[in-house]
């Protein structure tokens, strides 16, 4: 990641090599924080109040102090303007400090990774594996924590494999979401894509495919979808903030097809990335 610039609550703007986080921060000693990765179109972050109340959510589910959006807001701003980038990638973390003071509020711009295009256009090879079903409250559903050793785990287990990303399934084989990404495919002119009822995350690029979609005539499915399913789908793709709509080409060695849904969605979301700052 090439940081841009960083801002921090009490701060402002800093040096982004400046250290900022204190060494007894609950996020640091246990991952006990919640964050965002937003996308920065034009100089404007795309649906920012969608994913500080995703945020505020997330930090009510780990127990933490509520979210001081206002603040964040402030910061996410004054990080975009130091980094002068019009097409970037924002970070917002929230974390409880080390639980006697305020809480540490980031704002992190970084470069965006210039390989997501080419990816778009070969289409991603990605691999099924175990995850676990977040269905009690204390697996945290839904929620953005700073937790995300295992996400990470499984995106390195895929490249190990020679795939590009990890698609998780539950014990009875039912498909969860990416470690990053929400996931969906296509019969005819119908859209499935995992429940929020699973325990996943509620992607802000998911909602707005949801959106989008009925814009061009697709019917969108939400269920509880064996790996079968995605397996023998007309065309499949994911949906997130950075890499937005990536097609799927390959699942566990076996290719699915290429179809218009995934071309179409991506047009639809960055012609509203555009539209719509923030
Ligand atoms: N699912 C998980 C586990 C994620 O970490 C992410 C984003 O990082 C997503 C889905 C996609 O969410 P969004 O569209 O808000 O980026």
């Amino acid at each position: 990641m090439s940081l841009l610039a960083v801002a921090v609550a009490g701060r402002g703007v800093v040096d982004p090599s400046e250290p900022i986080l204190r060494a007894d921060d609950e996020a640091l000693l246990r991952g006990r924080g919640a964050f965002e990765t937003i996308r920065v179109y034009a100089g404007a972050s795309f649906r920012l109040s969608e994913h500080l109340e995703r945020l505020r959510r997330s930090a009510e589910g780990i127990g933490l102090p509520p979210v001081n959006v206002m603040q964040l807001t402030e910061l996410a701003a004054q990080a975009i303007e130091a980094a002068g980038e019009p097409d970037a990638v924002l970070r917002l973390l929230w974390t409880p400090g080390n639980g006697q003071g305020a809480p540490t509020a980031l704002a992190v711009v970084s470069e965006l990774a210039d390989h997501y295009d080419a990816l778009r256009e070969r289409g991603q090879r990605l691999i099924s594996l175990r995850g676990h079903r977040a269905d009690e409250p204390w697996l945290l559903p839904g929620v953005k924590s700073t937790s995300y050793a295992v996400n990470m785990a499984a995106e390195a287990e895929a490249k190990r494999s020679g795939a590009d990303d990890a698609v998780f399934v539950d014990a009875d084989g039912i498909v969860l979401e990416g470690p990053t990404t929400n996931v969906w495919w296509r019969r005819g002119r119908t859209l499935h894509t995992p429940s929020l009822e699973l325990g996943i995350l509620a992607g802000v690029t998911r909602a707005a495919v949801i959106e989008l979609a009925a814009g061009i005539a697709y019917v969108v499915a939400e269920g509880a979808y064996h790996l079968g399913d995605l397996a023998g789908a007309d065309e499949a793709f994911t949906s997130s903030s950075i890499r937005e709509v990536m097609p799927i080409t390959e699942l566990d060695g076996a290719p699915i097809g290429r179809g218009p849904a995934a071309d179409e969605l991506q047009t639809a979301l960055r012609k509203a990335a555009l539209a719509t700052p923030s």
